[in-house]
């Protein structure tokens, strides 16, 4: 009995944070088209605010960007800019007219796409997962039929895909430069890139670790992102990215294309097209 009333609970507790969302108005969420203004916990924790070395206000545009969350669908800002970008891409390379991520791949012309999704982009997976040529894989699956690619050596073939997506994946990769001429190679001539990465455009690229000759070396603290909270801290940050990035895309055979955020400009996603063979 406590149980059902504990969930009667949640549930009203949900709506009203709906209703009050919906009155409160917003932009529609990128990802399931809900128009309301979206709710918010911090996730950023103090220490990695002091090994980032970010400023008050890029903390907050951090924290936003991240914490600030669809109230339908749970989608973060950052999510929901990540599917409005994936929709623009198929659009423009299949010819299909969608609006938004959720009703994307009920077009023929969409689910043609062959699509890798390099990591689990979060709850648009399961959008995703409806594309017949989605190929997915996951950093260091144990699931039968998910394998786990390293993005400085991918095991597909050259010209292999349409679009390829990661979500705050690159600033977790060793070498960027091999990373970016291997997402590259394996795009169809034409093909999209679409990620997003955590950057500060007031400040140059930071490199914290490298690995040489198999090993790790730490050029400044460890630093980790994941869910304090939750005791997830476990991705290692080799670079915190910085303006000069777009010029790394560029000599990877990138030509990159932003959707931006009119007042934050944390909340950026990339969408690099193939321009050359790497
Ligand atoms: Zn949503």
């Amino acid at each position: 009995m406590l149980k059902v009333v504990k969930r009667l609970q949640r549930i009203g507790r949900r709506a009203r944070e709906i209703i009050v969302s919906r009155i409160d108005g917003g932009k529609p969420c990128g990802t399931c088209g809900f128009k309301g203004r979206p709710l918010h916990r911090d996730v950023l924790w103090p220490g990695l605010m002091t090994e980032w070395e970010l400023t008050p206000q890029w903390h907050r545009w951090m924290d936003e960007r991240e914490g600030s969350r669809c109230a339908w669908c749970g989608s973060s800002l950052r999510s929901g800019q990540l599917a409005a970008a994936i929709v623009t891409a198929a659009n423009r390379l299949s010819g299909s007219s969608a609006s938004r991520r959720s009703t994307l791949f009920r077009d023929p012309k969409a689910r043609a796409l062959s699509i890798a999704e390099i990591n689990s982009a979060g709850n648009l997976h399961r959008h995703l997962r409806r594309c017949p040529g989605l190929r997915f894989s996951e950093f260091g699956s144990t699931q039968q039929g998910v394998p786990s690619e390293d993005l400085m050596r991918l095991t597909y073939a050259d010209a292999s895909f349409d679009i390829v997506i990661t979500s705050d994946t690159l600033e977790h990769v060793p070498n960027i430069g091999p990373a970016l001429r291997e997402t590259c190679r394996v795009l169809k001539p034409g093909g999209m890139h679409v990620f997003t990465v955590p950057i500060i455009w007031d400040r140059p690229t930071r490199q914290r670790a490298t690995i040489q000759g198999g090993a790790l070396t730490h050029l400044l603290p460890p630093s980790y992102h994941g869910v304090a909270q939750e005791g997830k801290t476990d991705f290692l940050v080799f670079n915190e990215f910085g303006a000069d990035f777009v010029d790394l895309c560029t000599a990877a055979g990138l030509d990159v294309e932003l959707m931006q955020d009119a007042v934050n400009p944390a909340l950026v996603t990339f969408m690099a097209r193939r321009t050359a063979m790497p």
